[in-house]
């Protein structure tokens, strides 16, 4: 008997249909005596029609949160209740469970909760009677009992964290690609395919914005040492497992991979006074109000006048409540004022293979220098490289980059 989780996203479960076909595939797959948890999300585009019948109503949902996080957990309980019924009507005992009857504990970050704790017993009490199990991802409750969710795709974490907490023997990723790949396949053609990738890299191509997994589920499946195997929902063949170390020899390529990030805005705090805390001032608010801050740059604009810009940028979905913060600041500070750019993106060179490999870096930024791409701000970890681009010339940079590593046969 194996215990297994199985996540859903949203292309998976697009339509009735895909739902269907959902239910029909596990139920061939499963042994007799299996023990099935089904985490799905939201239909399709679900959760993005949600946040725009938000913005219908007022410009900044964001600063609404609670109410967001009532509004948005609708999505995935849609999914679990249709599952749940194509299940049961192909002859097969279910039960659809919310995050809260699961036992998913978050604290109480609105729209980007954190799990905290997991007491599972109504999904093994379930399983017991011989019903496969179908969990609303994405979402929590905190102490109050209010609804949480756990940011944008935060379904691969509410199912990572469920396997790790049922002490699971396989955690499957479902979803609209066959694997990880080198880079987004979507944005660069000559992507490859991985047959393993360990947690610290995926990680890492996660953070710098590969979507396919949220990077707190790479999180939690170290955390738990449960191998994550994520593969396609419409075809039978094997994906790619993230998991603590390489088991295989694959062809060494000098990096991992490449990611891309366009949802980033950059955010420019001008005419600062060049004095002892003002960073303090400026980062401190922002914390305060659950808005992560990357690539952060300190310029002198005017050694003689001892003023200076700070520059740094923040997810586009922050970007209102940024706005406002900062402009806030600014007044405090006397800034001459809070410039905004959206038109940027951060393309990303990752891989362990990097640290103390100077040559990666250089090469890097020839690749874009020769595709005539400017570069606005670089920042490194000991795995990556980071350079923030214009927008709409991410696409070109992710793919100069990647073609500089991975050279077309
Ligand atoms: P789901 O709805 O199943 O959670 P997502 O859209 O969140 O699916 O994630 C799958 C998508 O991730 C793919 O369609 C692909 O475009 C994107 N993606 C980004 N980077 C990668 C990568 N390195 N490997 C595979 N897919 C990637
Ligand atoms: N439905 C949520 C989202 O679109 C969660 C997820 O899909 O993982 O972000
Ligand atoms: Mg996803």
């Amino acid at each position: 008997m194996a215990l297994i989780v199985k996540k859903f996203g949203g292309s998976s479960v697009a339509t009735t249909e895909k739902i269907r076909n959902v239910a029909k595939r596990i139920l061939r797959e499963k042994a007799k005596d299996d023990q099935i948890v089904v985490v799905v999300s939201a239909m399709g585009d679900t959760t993005d029609d949600l946040i725009a019948l938000a913005e219908g109503i007022t410009r900044n949902p964001y600063q609404y949160a609670r109410e967001m996080d009532m509004l948005l957990t609708t999505g995935e309980q849609v999914s679990i209740a249709l599952l749940t019924m194509a299940f049961r009507s192909m002859g097969q005992d279910a039960i659809s469970l919310t995050g809260s009857l699961a036992g998913m504990h978050t604290d109480a970050v609105h729209t980007k909760g954190h799990i905290t704790d997991i007491t599972p017993d109504r999904v093994h009490e379930e399983l017991n009677k011989g019903r496969v199990v179908i969990v609303a991802g994405f979402q929590g409750t905190d102490e109050k009992g209010d609804p949480v969710t756990l940011g944008r795709g935060g379904s691969d974490t509410s199912a990572v964290a469920l396997a790790g907490a049922l002490h699971a023997d396989t955690c499957e990723i479902f979803t609209d690609v066959d694997g990880i790949y080198s880079a987004d396949p979507r944005v660069v053609k000559g992507a490859r395919k991985m047959r393993e990738i360990t947690y610290q890299e995926m990680l890492e191509m996660a953070r710098l914005g590969a979507g396919v997994m949220q990077p707190r589920s790479v999180e939690m499946g170290q955390y738990f040492h449960i191998p994550i195997h994520v593969r396609s929902t419409f075809t039978e063949e094997e994906g790619t497992i993230i998991r603590e170390d390489y088991t295989m020899v694959e062809k060494g390529f000098e990096i991992r991979g490449v990611a891309n990030d366009d949802k980033v805005a950059k955010l420019a705090v001008l005419g600062i006074p060049n004095t002892p805390g003002v960073a303090h001032e400026i980062f401190s608010p922002l914390a305060e109000a659950n808005i992560a801050v990357d690539l952060i740059v300190q310029s002198i604009r005017n050694a003689e006048r001892n003023v200076t810009d700070m520059v740094f940028t923040v997810a586009s979905d922050d970007l209102p409540q940024a706005k406002a913060v900062l402009d806030k600041v600014a007044d405090k500070l006397h800034a001459t004022g809070v410039q905004v750019e959206k038109n940027v993106a951060k393309v990303s060179a990752v891989g362990a293979g990097m640290l103390g490999n100077p040559g990666i870096a250089s090469r890097v930024f020839g690749a874009l220098a020769n595709a005539g791409i400017n570069i606005d701000i670089i920042s490194t970890s000991e795995i990556s490289i980071s350079c923030l681009v214009r927008g709409d010339q991410m696409k070109a940079a992710a793919n100069a980059i990647h073609d500089e590593f991975f050279p077309k046969n």
